[in-house]
């Protein structure tokens, strides 16, 4: 039995359906629409460009959109203020440009590893007093991961310092060559703070956007991308919509993973109210019924019926499986290019001294054939960060550290999103594993994981040879069946797994910190009082 609102599974519906003389035809689910792409059911019209702008921090980010911002005319036209919706447009040559109002490529690879690009071109700032950085070329590194374009601003010219042809040499050195001097990137010099070479650089933005042919279905139902949300005080909660697909207006019912809602009123940054927006705009909606997740898709749908039974399908379709691409390993690789689901090895690599890269990138890039390539997207000295777990997830890519370790946030989020950290402190070994894992010999390696640990009180005798250790749960939890050694005096004197674990006359499956309990050991009864039985589990590196 299922009531009106529950989603049930497809053979289910199949078989009712049946019943009735329909036969059901299977649909993506909502969950699995992440980036809209025009289908060529309606008209293809040009689109403005989506831009992030990333750079090493203090190099001008913020004041670069800041600048952007009041060189927008139409907003001191109109004497508006504008706030900060998460994203803007301005208004160049009678073209509009969208701008995300969150710099720097760690919310740019975030969303990615969301399964979202929303960005065309990527602007890299560059300032000249300081020239390149360790967050420029990392800032570099996720771009080209994501396919994305770039264009240079070579920030901060009014000052005395500023050595724009020094960064022209560093970005040269990085692969990325100037148009000036002979290479297909775009270099503006401008200065953020004395409004010098804006518009300039929103014209090129425009030249780039051209080439691109960026095109966007215009008469079809919207879809697109959650950039920001908040509860507001007065107004409940407030989404900032960027539009993808199609165009969205008032009155409009919309679907996103967790919530849903009809359209009340939509705002832009200067806060005006709007009848539409089209492909690449952003707006603020009101109307939803809860606050949505930043980086979850939206579509709108025929009525509220639909939105509430999507609603209904997606909560239980997260409740049966994270919407997480399966992650890459070493493990799992050779099955990964078998099944011809990975042509690209994307490697992070983190080196204790900036020396090793080298050596280490070439020796891996050589290691492909022609069923797989292996990249090293990003490449750099110090220890493993987020953005370097996020990167991974973005890019379906692994890590590895060459006696590198990564910081804590790092090891956290890699654990909840499944990523492949592997550690190595000679060459040698690590080259050798990956030109195993690509072959498919990679044999799997195993770590031991503590679950817990008990200290023997008292001994029992139960029959001839038998006997059961009556002990207390000092740390962590024992289970049943689990694998356990007995420790005597530091030493391991046995080896094998917990037979059977009884509190009072019950057998339990398992005892947690502080209880106590009998616990008879696989093959051993010669317990001491004092001994410590350890209770572990083996998990395959991954
Ligand atoms: P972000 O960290 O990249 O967002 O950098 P900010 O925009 O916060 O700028 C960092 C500092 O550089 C601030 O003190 C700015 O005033 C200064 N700054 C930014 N652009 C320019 C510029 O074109 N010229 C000069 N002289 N200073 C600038």
């Amino acid at each position: 039995m299922a009531n009106i609102n529950q989603a049930v599974d497809f053979d289910t519906a199949a078989l009712v359906a049946d019943h009735f003389g329909y036969k059901a035809k299977k649909q993506p689910m909502f969950a699995q629409i992440k980036r809209p792409v025009p289908t060529g059911g309606g008209k293809l019209s040009s689109r403005p460009p989506v831009i992030t702008i990333i750079g090493h921090v203090d190099h001008g980010k913020t004041s670069l959109l800041d600048a952007i911002r009041q060189s927008n005319v139409i907003a001191t036209e109109a004497g508006a203020i504008t706030q900060h919706i998460g994203a803007y447009q301005v208004e160049v040559n009678s073209r509009k440009i969208t701008f995300l109002d969150t710099p720097g490529h760690e919310a740019f690879t975030a969303m990615r590893a969301r399964g979202t690009q929303l960005t065309d071109i990527a602007v890299l700032v560059v300032a000249a007093d300081d020239g390149v950085m360790p967050q420029t070329v990392e800032a570099i590194n996720h771009a080209k991961a994501a396919d994305v374009p770039i264009v240079v601003a070579i920030n901060k010219i009014d000052k005395p310092d500023a050595n724009p042809d020094k960064v022209k040499q560093q970005l040269a050195d990085l692969d990325l060559v100037i148009e000036e001097w002979g290479g297909d990137t775009v270099c503006v010099p401008i200065s953020a703070k004395k409004k010098q070479g804006i518009d300039e650089l929103l014209e090129n933005l425009l030249l780039v956007a051209d080439i691109l042919e960026l095109k966007g279905e215009h008469d079809c139902p919207a879809e697109g991308v959650v950039i920001e949300a908040r509860l507001d005080k007065t107004r409940g909660p407030v989404a900032t919509l960027l539009v993808q697909k199609g165009t969205l207006k008032p009155g409009d019912t919309i679907a996103i993973s967790n919530t849903w809602g009809r359209v009340k009123a939509m705002f832009n940054e200067l806060g005006k109210q709007l009848k539409k927006a089209e492909p690449a705009a952003p707006v603020e909606v009101l109307g939803l019924n809860a606050v949505p997740h930043a980086g979850d898709s939206f579509k709108i749908v025929s009525n509220e019926r639909e939105a509430r039974m999507l609603f209904e399908k997606n909560k239980d379709m997260q409740q049966k499986t994270p919407a997480r691409a399966k992650a890459v390993s070493l493990s799992n690789i050779s099955t990964q290019i078998s099944d011809g689901q990975i042509k690209e090895l994307n490697i992070i690599l983190k080196t204790d001294v900036q020396g090793s890269i080298e050596p280490i990138r070439d020796s891996l890039e050589q290691l492909g054939d022609e069923k797989v390539k292996v990249r090293v997207i990003h490449s750099g000295s110090g220890g493993i960060t987020e953005n370097d777990v996020l990167l991974a997830l973005a890019s379906k890519g692994i890590i590895i550290g060459f006696n590198s370790r990564p910081e804590p946030g790092a090891q956290r989020l890699a654990e909840t999103e499944g990523i492949s950290i592997r550690y190595y402190s000679v060459i040698y070994e690590l080259v050798k594993d990956v030109d195993k894992a690509l072959k498919g010999m990679l044999e799997p390696t195993y770590t031991e994981v503590i679950e817990g640990q008990a200290e023997i009180l008292a001994v029992f005798s139960t029959g001839k040879k038998s006997n059961v250790a009556g002990a207390s749960v000092k740390e962590g939890k024992l289970r049943r069946d689990a694998l356990a050694r007995i420790i005597r005096k530091g030493e391991s004197i046995h080896e094998s797994r917990i037979n059977s674990l009884r509190r009072f006359k019950e057998d339990v499956k398992e005892i947690a910190t502080g209880f106590e309990c009998g616990i008879k050991i696989e093959g051993f009864s010669d317990f001491q009082v004092g001994d410590i039985i350890q209770s572990y589990r083996q998990e395959v590196v991954s």
